[in-house]
């Protein structure tokens, strides 16, 4: 049977002389991978090698999810996001890469989100809009971005971890807290009078909570606030996934 679908490459490796094999996100899949046979060919039926971004529409056979199903045809649909678009500048295509990684650390195959993956789109669309170089100061709206997206990403999949509240005590955050702390295994937000029995706890600064905690607010928020929450959401993910993200450290350098 063939199944359509929209999707986004978020990986491709060739596979032989003429092959690729094909790492998707699927809106109403979810992670898939698939074997592009002929997509190295000079006459090939994609238009050409499928690169990581590329977004279009899939058809697919779907033979058992235990084997490698074939593509069978890819249109790509217009937009921005492609990845010549994005490599114009090193870090805008490095956040992707990040992104693209944590869609597929922390998704499972054929675990469909479509919610998830509107927000992908969103994001590679939105990042590849600001072509102002890092030096003019994008990388804090670039950042601003990626944060956004780590948080749609970490409640889609359950693990979203709490900044309006302490969750030791439960009582609401808000700016006129003497300090604050976030503890990874509690998986949130701390409060002064709780801190002292997490031990893993840091202190974070009121401001860095309140973007977190309202996104709104990060967008205007000064960039070492985005710079301390994103460092906090890294330090959180590699918790999950027992490991650093590769791309992390191209991110707060
Ligand atoms: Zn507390």
């Amino acid at each position: 049977m063939l199944t359509n679908d929209q999707a986004v490459c978020i990986r491709a490796v060739d596979y032989s002389e003429t092959s690729q094999i094909v790492t998707f996100f699927a809106r109403n899949t979810g992670k898939l991978s698939l074997i592009a046979k002929g997509a190295k060919r000079n006459k090939n039926p994609f238009g050409g090698p499928i690169d990581i971004f590329s977004y279009g529409n899939i058809v697919f056979s779907d033979a058992g999810r235990d084997k490698l199903a074939p593509l069978t045809e890819f249109e790509p649909l217009e937009g921005d996001a492609n990845s010549s678009v994005l490599a114009q500048d090193l870090y805008i295509l490095h956040c992707c890469l990040f992104a693209v990684e944590l869609i597929d650390l922390l998704t499972k195959e054929y675990d469909a989100h479509p919610g998830l993956f509107d927000c992908l789109i969103t994001f590679l669309r939105d990042v590849s809009r600001k072509k102002v170089k890092v030096s003019d100061g994008c990388r804090g709206e670039v950042l601003a971005l990626l944060i956004l997206f780590q948080l749609r990403l970490l409640k889609e999949i359950g693990l979203s971890p709490v900044f309006d509240f302490c969750v030791n005590c439960n009582r609401a955050f808000n700016v006129h807290w003497n300090s604050a702390y976030f503890s990874v295994n509690a998986k949130g937000l701390i409060c002064r009078d709780c801190q002292g029995a997490f031990p893993d706890k840091i202190q974070i600064k009121l401001q860095t909570v309140k973007g977190l905690a309202d996104i709104k607010s990060l967008d205007s928020a000064e960039y070492n606030i985005k710079k301390e929450a994103e460092d906090l959401l890294i330090n959180y993910i590699a918790d999950i996934l027992g490991r650093h993200p590769r791309m992390a450290k191209y991110i707060l350098k």
